[in-house]
């Protein structure tokens, strides 16, 4: 306790999370007590500018006033009810996800509280095909719970958790001719991928890969299920990121992330008839999904992105970042780019610094992540300016210099992803 009594108001709270919570996060780079808009403060009374949204989840920042209001009247109203019941906040927030999909007919949503919910519903979905094996990309990531994992490529972690669940082989991305090869015997139940591979670094699949997929999916009577927990809810300026591309159409896609603005909540879309009833009653549930308060909130981020036109600033804004960080590459050889869309964007490093990058940039102000070694990955709220965004560009260079002194000096101190 005297240890205690010696130590800020942060470091005692970060002490007392290490010894409460089990430590599979790393230590919390800070301890944050509020927010407001697109900037959050710290327990000593820093402020930070929130270029992450807490990975691509706060859509409409923090504290946003028309989420505020639609979760004190929703929980004055009807707070939750068992899945024995329906709300009409439900049926309409399901009604609205169909519309912005462009949804056939026979169409579908089943909601959750997470985006590995989605994908073990959409796994189960897959399965009720009756074929075995299920194709996910190299690099891939849909969660960590076990049917999730099963489609996650990334060995480390998978391991500890083997056996997982069967049949799911892995293929590289943009490889069409491996892919048809697989598809050929007719067994494969689903495709399996993220329309931008947000973990691995935020890579953008290309147009004419995903309309190759959906092609050779369809001839297969392969399901393709995209999994758009990050690059949907407007954040890659379309509703969801294969609206980019013309034809790019899913069998089923899974949502969370930007959905809530923060308040958990999920969706799984089934796209016409055939998707839409392999699930039958009793083969799939949940006691949280689809409550009125997570619905309610959906709705009024799903509003207030419709009105304030977010996804055409998410586009202006994705395009004036790509343009600045050209020209900041231009001039300095440690910056080689950026990949993504509209605001889910990587920028692209020379050396894998980027982990000490992070913690240059949290000592000068500014949230951002490292999704891998050499990659920045920025995925802020829409609500973000222009003016915010140069901000954070205006600051690399000498961000840059601190994180080379990082990995030079001793207090080095790489940030953990998770
Ligand atoms: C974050 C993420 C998930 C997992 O979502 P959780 O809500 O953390 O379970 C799945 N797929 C993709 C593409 C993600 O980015």
């Amino acid at each position: 306790m005297s240890e205690q009594s010696t130590a800020t108001g942060a470091e005692e709270l970060a002490q007392r999370y290490s010894r409460s919570l089990i430590g599979v996060f790393g230590a919390p780079q800070r301890v944050l007590v509020r927010g407001e808009g697109v900037h959050v403060w710290d327990a000593d009374g820093n402020r930070y500018l929130d270029l992450l949204g807490g990975i691509a989840v706060n859509a409409l920042g923090h504290a946003h006033p028309d989420v505020v209001a639609a979760l004190g009247k929703q929980a004055e109203t009807l707070g939750h009810v068992s899945n024995f019941f329906a709300t009409p906040t439900q049926i309409e927030l399901a009604e609205r996800l169909l519309q912005l999909a462009q949804a056939p007919g026979g169409s579908g949503v089943f909601f959750t509280n997470s985006g590995t919910e989605s994908n073990e519903a959409a796994f189960k979905i897959a399965r009720r095909t009756g074929r075995p094996r299920i194709i996910a990309l190299e690099r891939s990531f849909h969660g960590r719970t076990m049917g999730a994992l099963a489609l996650t490529h990334k060995e480390a972690y998978r391991a500890p958790f083997e056996p997982l669940p069967g049949g799911v082989e892995f293929l590289p991305a943009e490889d069409l001719p491996a892919l048809e090869a697989a598809l050929a015997t007719g067994d494969v139940a689903a495709v399996v991928l993220e329309p931008i591979q947000g973990e691995a670094g935020v890579i953008p699949l290309t147009e004419a890969y995903l309309l190759g997929v959906r092609e050779l999916t369809a001839a297969h009577g392969t399901l393709l299920i995209l999994d758009e927990v990050q690059t949907g809810i407007g954040r890659t300026g379309e509703w969801f990121a294969h609206q980019r591309f013309e034809g790019v159409v899913p069998d089923v896609m899974t949502l969370a992330k930007g959905l809530g603005g923060g308040f958990p909540i999920g969706a799984v879309v089934t796209f016409g008839e055939h998707a839409s009833t392999l699930l039958s009653p009793g083969q799939h549930g949940t006691t949280f999904g689809g409550n009125p308060l997570g619905a309610a909130v959906a709705l009024a981020v799903l509003g207030t992105l419709a009105e304030e036109d977010l996804l055409g600033a998410a586009r202006t804004l994705g395009a004036q970042l790509t343009a600045e960080v050209a020209a900041l590459a231009a001039r300095d050889a440690r910056v080689e780019g950026s990949r993504g869309a509209g605001l889910l964007q990587g920028i692209a490093l020379a050396a894998p610094i980027a982990p000490q990058v992070v913690t240059a940039a949290l000592e000068a102000g500014f949230i951002v992540n490292a999704a891998n070694p050499s990659t920045i990955r920025l995925a802020p709220p829409l609500v973000v300016t222009g003016e915010q965004l140069t901000s954070f560009l205006t600051a690399l260079p000498a961000l840059l210099d601190r994180a080379e002194q990082l990995v030079a000096g001793t207090d080095a101190t790489p940030e953990k992803r998770f």
